[in-house]
């Protein structure tokens, strides 16, 4: 869409912009923007941003709070959980060894180089995990098999030349047959290799560091509700080992002030959140939505506790064929309405999607439940029934 630039900037942004005014009924998702920013984060965001600061010592601030929050002895603040999981690979390969650090990633000489996760372990986020090592010139070793692992699997396969481990926790994991933290933990303490955990989407930022990881790993944009970066929080040594590649591999991900300071507000706002009063209006907003869905044909809903135990509850939404729409169908008529909604739609092959309610602004609870009724009340479009379309066709047209 053409951006018109003769328009009067009081526009909104989005209109500005010639984009869609999107409701993010879908939870935390980077490709909408992740999340609402707390107005904590983008006040001192604002205030840096004509500021000049010494970077260290702004990371030494940020140390502080990440260990306070977690539990860990430090922290460092990357560009986002992905750029920390690359960042954590490097550190437990180079350590403090500046030469190594300026090598990577081709150049491993002297160095440990395999990193060894659970192969149900190996999720997708945009890049998958197996790349995120690769990137920081590591070796991946996938223990057992898709949707099994046997502790004897990560024992044997690690070597002199394993440099860590790696543990996802995620909804896009298999979510049976892997080892628990402190089972993968055990085992890879017990041969002196550190354990470093993807917990980027994770409400709870004590229990990894809790549970013997090395390093955990979060989103700043997801729940936090800070500005895109990654929260790193780990032991002290690792910490310092991961900060310093910005001297290398880490200086093309790096972090400004700005997302610093935000990151660090939306930390301190975290410590002071309302959390039972969010949840109390989640769980109204949810039962909104339920009653917007109550008596048609072919469509059943119920409350779907998060995966991974976040203490986020959906509205799962079942669609029948005798509803005349497919989940597909009714997913892709709700983002292309009016206003369009986004909702969780990746197991739409299997009949379902999601509705989330933790990044709605006031009123947009109702609009969704709003459109929900009528979209189910009138005449179904022509593409109802659709199947969920797998192509890469409008992906490679971009920009266009
Ligand atoms: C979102 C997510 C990531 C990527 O996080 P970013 O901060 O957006 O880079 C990595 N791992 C998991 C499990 C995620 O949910």
């Amino acid at each position: 869409m053409p951006v018109n630039s003769t328009d009067a900037t009081n526009l909104p942004i989005r209109e500005r912009l010639g984009l869609r005014p999107i409701i993010n009924a879908s939870g935390t998702m980077t490709a909408l923007g992740a999340s609402i920013m707390v107005p904590e984060a983008i006040k001192a965001m604002a205030e840096i941003a004509t500021e000049f600061v010494e970077m260290d010592d702004l990371l030494r601030a940020a140390s502080h709070v990440i260990a306070r929050l977690t539990g860990a002895e430090a922290g460092f603040v990357a560009s986002s959980a992905a750029g920390g999981i690359i960042l954590s690979v490097a550190a437990a390969m180079t350590g403090a060894a500046l030469l190594a650090i300026e090598r990577l990633p081709l150049d491993t000489t002297g160095l440990k180089t395999e990193v060894i996760l659970q192969y149900g372990h190996n999720a997708a986020y945009g890049n998958s995990i197996d790349q995120a090592i690769r990137i920081a010139g590591g070796t991946p070793v996938l223990a057992g098999s898709v949707s099994a692992c046997q502790p004897y699997q990560v024992a044997e396969a690690i070597t002199a030349n394993t440099a860590a481990g790696i543990y996802t926790v995620a909804h896009s994991t298999i979510s049976y047959g892997m080892l628990s933290l402190p089972e993968f933990v055990a085992i890879c303490h017990s041969k002196g290799v550190p354990v470093i955990v993807d917990a980027a989407a994770e409400y709870d930022l004590r229990r990894f560091i809790a549970e013997g990881a090395d390093i955990a790993v979060y989103s700043g944009h997801k729940f936090l509700g800070g500005p895109t970066s990654g929260v790193v929080a780990g032991r002290k040594d690792l910490i310092r080992a991961g900060y310093l590649q910005n001297r290398g591999i880490g200086r093309g991900m790096k972090v400004g002030k700005e997302s610093i300071v935000g990151l660090i507000a939306a930390l301190e706002a975290w410590e002071v959140r309302d959390h039972a009063g969010i949840k109390a209006r989640e769980t109204a907003v949810i039962e909104l939505w339920r009653e917007s869905l109550a008596g048609h044909k072919g469509i059943e809903t119920r409350v779907s506790p998060d995966s991974t135990n976040n203490p986020v509850d959906r509205l799962e939404v079942r669609v029948k064929p005798e509803s005349g729409f497919s989940a597909y169908g009714l997913v892709s008529t709700l983002a292309a309405g009016e206003p369009p909604i986004m909702v969780r739609g990746h197991q739409a092959e299997q009949g379902r999607f999601w509705l989330d309610p933790c990044n709605l602004h006031p009123g947009e609870a109702e609009t969704v439940g709003r459109r929900l009724a009528e979209i189910v009340s009138t005449t179904r479009p022509a593409d109802a029934m659709a199947a969920p379309g797998k192509s890469t066709a409008g992906l490679l047209k971009w920009p266009d």
